[in-house]
């Protein structure tokens, strides 16, 4: 099997991996556009998200297969990927306090989440009389070293292209391949290939920054209120996102920076140093699902997209399932599969 991957972003990438892992012969055509979603995301897995503290669709299945991934590739490469960090989660009404117990005494949740009454690290940094949640099984994958470390080795190896692939090349490179796989983050709602997506495109914006305060370089633990702060270490920390359904472009605005701070000034009682702004669009879709399959107007024109806000999450599972269906032919889940739209 010869399949063209275009995008080496978080989906391109880890499907080009698992493909290669089976004996596939795979180019990687990326032409290196600014601002892309898995350049400048957290990475963060969150088993349970959203304001009532459900858990994540398949979360169970999803994260063991995602770890295993990602230790797979900083094994290869000798390099740090995976971390696992609880989520320290401030719960400041009332109604939070008792989502949150209500939560732990469902099935399954105290897996992924616990009381606590410390806040560790972050305790001298936080506002008085905060009430706190932990989440467990969270983790963070470093997108950037994974993007760059597959991208060195595909150069290094001869397999990667730095290119724009669009349709008309497609269209030419189509007798060269059994398979050319687009997985061009947001920027596939102008694939023709893949007409009536269902797709709702969201912007995040965030920023790098250094908390003031010594317990800074201490932190192992991500805080959650309506931003989520991670510790990169030596007292950095990715501070986001926004969301907006409405957007102009991809980079940072000063609306959503001084949004952020704003967050960022209900959760922290210390100053910071803004180190770096940023901005990308998600390729978040109406129905939540991912987008795999065939184009309905070329059959050797496939799609792996729709990653939404999870890529780390989601990434590794779905990457295998349409390995398997290229590889093996076997049948895609209805609840992913393209067709689901050209019904
Ligand atoms: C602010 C923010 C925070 C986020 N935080 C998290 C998080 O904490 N955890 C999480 O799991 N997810 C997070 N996400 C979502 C995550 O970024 C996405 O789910 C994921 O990165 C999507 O990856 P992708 O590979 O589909 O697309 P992209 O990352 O957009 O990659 C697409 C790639 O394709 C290339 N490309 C596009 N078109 C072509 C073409 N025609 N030819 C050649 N190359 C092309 C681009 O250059 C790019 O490299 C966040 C997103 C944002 C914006």
């Amino acid at each position: 099997m010869r399949c063209l991957i275009v995008g080496q972003g978080i989906a391109g990438t880890v499907l080009a991996w698992t493909l290669r892992q089976r004996g596939a012969e795979v180019q990687v055509a990326d032409a290196g556009f600014s601002n892309s979603s898995s350049s400048i995301a957290a990475g963060i897995i969150n088993p349970v998200t959203g304001k009532r503290f459900v858990k994540s669709w398949r979360f169970d299945e999803f994260y063991p297969f995602a770890k295993n991934v990602y230790r797979q590739m900083e094994h290869a490469w000798q390099t740090p990927l995976w971390h696992e960090l609880p989520i320290l989660r401030l719960l400041s009404t009332p109604r939070e306090v008792n989502d949150w117990a209500a939560r732990l005494s469902m099935p399954g949740y105290t897996l992924v989440m616990s009381e606590t009454q410390s806040a560790g690290s972050w305790a001298a940094m936080l506002p008085p009389g905060q009430h706190f949640g932990l989440t467990k099984n969270a983790a963070r994958v470093d997108f950037p070293a994974l993007l760059e470390k597959f991208s060195a080795q595909a150069r290094a190896d001869g397999f990667h292209r730095a290119e724009q692939i669009g349709p008309d090349d497609a269209l030419k490179l189509a007798g060269e391949y059994d398979c050319i796989v687009f997985c061009e983050g947001y920027r596939a709602v102008e694939n023709p290939f893949f007409p009536k997506l269902a797709w709702q495109l969201s912007k995040g914006e965030a920023m790098l920054l250094e908390l003031n305060h010594p317990d800074a370089v201490t932190v192992e633990q991500m805080l959650k209120k309506t931003l989520t702060l991670v510790p990169l270490g030596t007292g950095v920390f990715w501070a986001g996102a926004s969301f907006n359904w409405t957007f102009e472009d991809n980079g940072p605005t000063d609306a959503e920076q001084q949004f952020l701070e704003q967050r960022l000034a209900d959760m922290v009682q210390v100053s910071w140093t803004v180190k770096k702004r940023t901005g990308a669009i998600r390729p978040t879709v109406k129905d939540r699902r991912p987008f795999l399959g065939v184009s309905p107007v070329h059959s050797k024109m496939f799609i792996f997209n729709g990653l939404g806000t999870k890529g780390g999450l989601l990434a590794p599972f779905w990457a295998a399932h349409l390995a398997d269906h290229l590889l093996e032919g076997k049948p895609l889940d209805k609840e992913v599969d393209i067709r689901r739209f050209y019904a």
